[in-house]
């Protein structure tokens, strides 16, 4: 060991010293983190252009695509965190775009596809 490595060996808290960190205590609890509020950009939904391909609900990575009777109905806002990949994916022509992204991470009261608040 080096003189540098022991310095540094020395300064290492032991094992018992370092903190429990990333504990998840029990399985299946994601659903009961609300993560929606990190977005800064949130996906905006117009069903009449959407040809339900499920594209954007299959590359979703936090299942924030809802689906009601075969049919995409919105954003789960309280779990989207506003990365755009629903967007970049969606394959409908910009003229009639039925997945895009907009500014800002909250919704406007107009904006009923997104479910919860955020
Ligand atoms: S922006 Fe990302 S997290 Fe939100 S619905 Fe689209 S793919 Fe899912
Ligand atoms: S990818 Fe676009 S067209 Fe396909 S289901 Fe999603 S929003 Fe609708």
């Amino acid at each position: 060991m080096t003189k540098i490595q022991d310095m540094l060996h020395n300064q290492l808290p032991s094992v018992n010293e370092v903190p429990l960190g990333g504990v998840i205590p029990s399985n299946g609890n994601s659903q009961t983190y609300e993560t929606g509020s990190w977005r800064t950009q949130r996906p905006i939904f117009v069903a009449e252009n959407c040809t339900n391909c499920y594209i954007c609900w299959l590359h979703c990575p936090d299942n924030s695509i809802l689906i009601e009777d075969s049919k995409v109905v919105g954003i789960d806002a309280s779990h989207c965190k506003g990365c755009g990949i629903c967007s970049a994916e969606c394959p409908t022509k910009p003229a009639k775009r039925a997945m895009s992204m907009a500014q800002g991470g909250f919704y406007q009261p107009s904006e009923t596809f997104a479910k919860s608040t955020l």
